[in-house]
């Protein structure tokens, strides 16, 4: 799960990270208090209004921009706030059609007053999986490219691996603010952010933290300007107040829907519709389409229960993708018997309208009778025993 700009400072906070503050603003009535009450906290004159979608690349689309005076913020906040905003990271890029800004951050400017006394630097955290550790990746290049000072000189990224058992060390932390060339007051500072940071990350079983820029100031401060965090879905059910977080308006609706319904569903660009039980067995399924020179229209894991309701709801699901020319339902009978599965298939086969070619391959307990069921029900679905003679007639319904 993503978390936007802002809810990722609040977390920072509570860690007692530096971040750039800034007040949430979702209704254009609300824009004078937010820029009073920003005001009153930081005395500072400028302002800077920041889209918050789920997307990075804002700054190049105009989704940051810097006000010196309330006349400028009001206009540049009203054009902000419920513009399309298209970056190189929204859907389609910057010839996409954007993504809606339904919130903007108004956030203290913390360049001033001299622009140039500040440094941009780049730190993240992610998971290794291939080290087993977490790594740091951080360089004093930070700021808007950070994609090209990665592709050109590599040089200037460095990585410090963090053993999960023994937890960032201090000597790690020094090695950070000397290798992004920080001195007294700001190398003091870096080694607290990164602490603090790392600790952010752990708690929250987070799987991303990006902050870029994480600036010095001028007068030696170590703060989060922007932030993106990615939380594992996984270890949610820990953190009510991070899941309270979500923004379903950011994520793909056809992909809340099933999540709703107890299933996963990740879509995908090619034309066979896939319903399978277990996300391994969904796996191998989209490996046997593949072999057999088909593309998959999308994960779909209907979990352990597959009766048919379910069956159905995941029917409506793959059929609202119009790319989908077939459908292959590979369901392994362990816990749920493949004839009660067969029934669920028939059943909701009847209630929906299906105009694509449906080939059920139902394995395990009581598979033939499930098989006898599909065959004699008349509807117009084929059925498979063998998994590859399930994708071969994929391939022939294709044709
Ligand atoms: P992103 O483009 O989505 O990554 O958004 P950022 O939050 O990183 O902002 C983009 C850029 O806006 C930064 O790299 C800064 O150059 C600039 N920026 C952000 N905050 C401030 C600020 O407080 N003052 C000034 N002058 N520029 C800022
Ligand atoms: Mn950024």
């Amino acid at each position: 799960m993503n978390l936007h700009e802002y809810q990722g400072k609040e977390l920072l906070k509570q860690y007692g990270v530096d971040v750039q503050e800034g007040v949430v603003v979702e209704n254009k009535d609300k824009l004078g208090e937010a820029y009073q009450k920003l005001k009153d906290q930081t005395k500072t004159d400028f302002v800077v209004v920041k889209a918050q979608i789920h997307a990075g690349g804002r700054g190049k689309g105009g989704g940051v921009k810097l006000a010196k005076n309330k006349e400028e913020y009001l206009e540049i906040s009203n054009d902000i706030l419920g513009m399309m905003l298209k970056t190189p990271q929204t859907p389609g890029g910057m010839d996409g059609e954007g993504k809606l800004v339904q919130k903007i951050l108004v956030a203290e400017d913390v360049y001033a007053p001299d622009f140039e006394a500040n440094d941009e630097i780049y730190i993240s955290i992610l998971t290794d999986r291939e080290k087993n550790a977490n790594v740091i990746v951080y360089s004093t290049e930070g700021g808007m490219d950070i994609e090209a000072v990665a592709e050109e000189t590599p040089e200037k990224v460095h990585k410090e691996f963090v053993d999960p058992e023994l937890g960032l060390l201090p000597f790690q932390k020094r090695k950070i603010a000397f290798n992004l060339g920080l001195s007294g007051k700001a190398f003091k500072g870096m080694t607290k952010f990164i602490g603090n940071l790392y600790k952010a990350f752990t708690s929250s079983d987070a799987s991303l933290f990006e902050i870029n820029p994480c600036l010095r100031t001028g007068d030696d401060r170590i703060l989060a300007v922007d932030c993106k965090v990615t939380i594992d879905d996984n270890a949610l059910y820990r953190h009510k107040d991070i899941a309270e977080m979500r923004d379903e308006s950011e994520e793909d609706p056809t992909e809340v829907e099933a999540k709703n319904h107890g299933l996963s569903y990740v879509k995908l660009d090619g034309n066979v519709g896939c319903m399978v039980n277990g996300a391994g067995l969904a796996m191998a399924t989209m490996d046997m389409i593949k072999l057999y020179g088909g593309e998959p229209a999308n994960f779909l894991d209907v979990g352990g229960t597959a009766d048919a309701a379910r069956v159905e709801q995941a029917f409506r699901i793959i059929l609202k993708d119009e790319n989908v020319k077939a459908i292959l339902i590979n369901i392994f009978g362990g816990i749920v018997r493949c004839d009660r599965v067969a029934k669920g298939v028939v059943e909701a086969a009847g209630n929906i309208d299906i105009t694509v070619p449906i080939i059920v391959r139902l394995q395990g307990t009581n598979a033939e009778l499930g098989k006898k069921i599909i065959d004699e029900s008349g509807l117009k679905v084929e059925s498979a025993i063998l998994l590859e003679e399930a994708a071969e007639a994929v391939q022939n319904a294709l044709k």
